[in-house]
């Protein structure tokens, strides 16, 4: 893992980084579809795992709470945007695992169109579009957000360096 720690960390020094970087949850931060959980009281188990109210364990994928944590020391301000049904046991999930603090307030989740999770997030920064990257295991909301002029990411097995690199590769191209 400090190997690619430390790829991550090249791959973000080596051009334009961009001001805000937004993540889905379900199957992007973590391996599962909260709604499909037994929900709280959640119990942290490892930086990487919660427990929920049925004692089943649930994972966050290996390399998402370091590249959440490198994005922050770059001082680019990370963000998550999910369509969950169930949002409160979504933020739930999200201070189990505390990662509140890395995002600070730009928390948005609920259903619908991902449209409105980046008018918000565009809002309450006042960062534009273009300035923003996204990755989603989904691929129709990549859709919906890439038509605002966000960078979109398809993350089909969940987040890692690999798909940061090609996102920022993409970024950067757009940037010329
Ligand atoms: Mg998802």
């Amino acid at each position: 893992m400090e190997g690619q720690r430390a790829r991550l960390k090249e791959i973000l020094k080596a051009g334009k980084l961009p001001k805000l970087a937004v993540f889905d949850l379900d199957y992007t931060i973590w391996a599962f579809w909260n709604d499909c959980t037994a929900g709280p009281p959640y119990r942290r188990q490892s930086s990487l795992t919660i427990v929920d109210r049925s004692g089943e364990v649930l994972h966050m994928y290996p390399q998402s709470r370091m590249i959440l944590e490198e994005f922050q020391k770059e001082r680019v301000s990370v963000g998550f945007a999910s369509r969950s049904p169930v949002p409160k046991w979504t933020r739930k999930v999200v201070e189990t695992f505390d990662l509140l603090s890395i995002v600070d307030n730009l928390c948005e989740i609920y259903p619908g169109s991902k449209e409105p999770h980046f008018k918000s997030l565009q809002k309450k920064t006042g960062i534009s579009f273009d300035e923003m990257i996204f990755f989603d295991d989904e691929m129709r909301n990549l859709v919906d957000v890439s038509k605002l002029g966000v960078t979109c990411q398809y993350c089909p097995r969940g987040l890692s360096v690999d798909e940061v690199e090609k996102c920022l590769e993409a970024y950067r191209k757009k940037q010329m």
